[in-house]
Parts: structure tokens; sequence; C-alpha cells
């Protein structure tokens, strides 16, 4: 949204597009920034600041999309700003343990004190592989459940697409991902805790770890129903699969810890990322003792990083959680949601167009229907 009206128009952005599709694949290095499902061509951002960033054409636009996630705190915090270039003067990275992981690790232990022991990582995607590949050592299994309409990064295992509308085995969702690769993936029905029992009933003992998105935000915003999630805590504990909570979004995001705070739950593994860099390239996966043991050097998982624990990486999420821990900003951002939703709302009872909101804190999205949207079958 233009957050002034004198729009200058998009001829250096048209030009850094052409000469950007030269080198770069579509022009960008994630796809979503090639605004495939929404039309036109990027947009290319010279700077931000607070809640506004500035494309190469000097056009201003309030920033909704804060990163995905990560600028919690808007553009260029000063605090932020100041705490990297002060660790950047100290050198960039060691290949050697720095105090800063420490630090980092102790601040997302006060909010998530279920994760005894921390790896840091540098993506979500790099979480969730990790965190898969420990929930099949630690229980010998290979099958793992995720839900459909979760997103959890693009690891092969983890790319599958729902059957529709079926609890089915796992199909490749993106080329090139092999079905023997997917075929220990099973997919269940977000919300719907009998299409997880088929899945157990039909693969007693076999099952590793399920993983779910505590609340929904790849598939639009969808929340989960009243006991949904305990229900899913106590099946997998009682069959022995490991509950991985994918915080990689909901993490500090609607307060200061995770979705699976509010709601009531505790996973065994917790997959974080996004707010937790401050906008650096920074993931992280934690949970019980006895499973994160068995993670290289102390077990026999192998997971490494040259540049996990990143000091600079570290450093920006140092002090964005201490800023968000000391100002607590979470119920002003929850109002400012709560004002779109009902301006939403507004504009669609005026225009009758069909509307439902759906809205977890700060993290909402409207969506073109009259029916609740509570799975992703309702969702697409
Ligand atoms: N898990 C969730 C819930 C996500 O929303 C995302 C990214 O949007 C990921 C994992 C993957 O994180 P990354 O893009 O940092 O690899």
């Amino acid at each position: 949204m233009m957050a002034e009206h004198n729009y200058k128009g998009n001829v250096q952005s048209q030009r850094l597009f052409e000469r950007g599709s030269k080198h770069l694949v579509g022009s960008v290095n994630s796809p979503v920034r090639a605004f495939g499902s929404v039309g036109g061509d990027p947009i290319f951002i010279q700077r931000g600041e607070g809640a506004y960033v500035y494309d190469a054409d000097g056009n201003a636009y309030i920033d909704y999309v804060a990163s995905y996630g990560p600028m919690i705190l808007g553009h260029a915090h000063p605090r932020v700003v100041s705490a990297v270039t002060e660790a950047a003067r100290a050198g960039f990275t060691f290949g050697a343990t720095t105090e800063q992981e420490i630090e980092l690790a102790e601040l997302i232990k006060s909010a998530f004190p279920g994760m005894d022991l921390i790896r840091f990582v540098n993506s979500g995607t790099e979480a969730t592989m990790s965190a898969i590949r420990l929930a099949r050592a630690y229980t010998k299994r290979k099958k793992i459940i995720k839900f459909s309409g979760c997103y959890h990064g693009h690891e092969d295992n983890l790319l599958v697409a729902a059957g529709s509308g079926v609890v089915t085995l796992g199909l490749p969702g993106s080329a090139g991902v092999p079905e023997e690769v997917v075929k220990d993936t099973l997919v269940a029905l977000y919300n719907d805790i009998d299409s997880i029992r088929e899945l157990i009933d039909r693969f007693p003992d076999e099952i590793a770890a399920c993983i779910i998105e505590p609340v929904a935000g790849n598939m639009g915003v969808v929340l989960p129903e009243q006991d949904f999630l305990k229900e899913l805590r106590q099946l997998t504990e009682a069959h022995g699969i490991v509950l991985i909570i994918d915080e990689v979004m909901t993490g500090f995001r609607s307060k200061f810890g995770g979705a699976q705070e509010h709601l009531g739950i505790e996973g065994d593994l917790v997959c974080l990322g996004k707010v937790i860099g401050g906008g650096f390239p920074v993931g992280a996966y934690g949970g019980r003792k006895d499973i994160m043991e068995m993670v290289a050097p102390l077990g026999p998982v192998y997971q490494a990083g040259t540049l996990s624990g990143n000091p600079i990486a570290m450093t920006a999420g140092i002090e964005t959680l201490r800023i968000l821990q000391e100002t607590d900003p979470y119920p002003a951002l929850a109002e400012t949601a709560e004002a779109l939703e009902q301006g939403f709302k507004q504009i669609a009872g005026d225009l009758d167009v069909p509307l439902q909101v759906n809205r977890s804190g700060s993290m909402i999205c409207p969506f073109l229907t009259r029916q609740p949207v509570r799975d992703f079958a309702s969702a697409q």
C-alpha cells in the first residue's frame, strides 16, 4: 500500500528487473518475490525504515510483509543497527563459538522453558529438516506426519502437497523430489484429529514424528480449533511419536514466546526462525534433553554449519528479543491488526463482498468466502 499518493512510477524497478533476469533465476532469490500470484513485476527495495520500505523509484510503501515475519520491530531499528555495527567491528565469523550464541539461547529459553538444549542453524528449513532427522534417529522409525497446507521449508521430505481432501500417502509437491523420498511422509488434515488417528492405526510403531504449525500461517492464517492441539499432544505421546512444533513463523510473533504457550501444549522439539534472527539468517531447533543429546557432538546425529551461530546474526537476534521483552509491543500489534480486521469487515459489508478474517495476534488473513476457513481445503 502506498504511504503517499504521489506514485513515481516503476522505471528503475523495471530496469533492475530486466538486468536481474540476465543473472538471477526469474530475477529473484525466492519465488514469492516474483509477484507471480499477484501480477506485475517485482519492485526493488532500496531501503526500509520503521513501518515503511522505499523502492528504487523512490515510492514509499507501508510494509505489511515485514520480510515474512522477521522485521517485527520495523526496519533498521536504531538499537539493532548499533548492536550489529558494533558486533561487525569485532569480526564476522570465526568457525569457533562465541558468547553471543549462549546469550541468544538463554533469551529463547526464558520464553520456551521446555527447550532444554538448542542448536542454531541458518534458516527455518534447516531447523525443520534437522528436527526430522533427529526424530527419526531417536525413535528408530521412518515415517513422518505433516498437515496439508502447512509449510515447513523446502526440504525434500516436507515438500509434500496434500491429496485432495483425503488422508493419503504423500506425493511429490515439487519437480525433482522423487516419490521414494516422500513415501514416508504422511499427510493429515489440519483440525481433524481423526485423520491422525487413522494414520496411526494404519502405521502403528512406524511413525517417528509429527510436525505442525501451531497456528497455521502458510495456507493463509488458520487457527487450531479447541482441543485439536491438546488431542494431538496426547495421541503423539501415547504412541511414542516425537511432536515437532514449528514455530518458525509464530515464535515471538503474537507474544514473547511461542503459540504453544497460550495454546497449552508443549512439543518434544521446537523449530524457530524469522524473529529470532532480527532480520539475519537464523534458525534454531531444540527441545527435550534426551532427544537433543543425540545431536553431534554429543550423539550420532550429524548436523553442522560453517556460519551457524554467526555472531552478527546472533547479535541482531539478541537485541531484537531484548527490545521485545522490554517493550512488550504485542498488545499494540494485536490492536492494530484488529483495526485492520474491522476495516476489512466494514468495507466488505458495505460492498456485500463475502469475507472471513482469520487472525491470531498480528497474523491476519482475509478470505473472500462466507464459509469458515478451518483447513487447507476451505482455505483453497
Ligand atoms: N516453517 C514455517 C512455519 C515457515 O513459515 C517457514 C518459512 O516461511 C519455514 C519453516 C522455512 O523457513 P526459511 O524460509 O527460513 O527456510
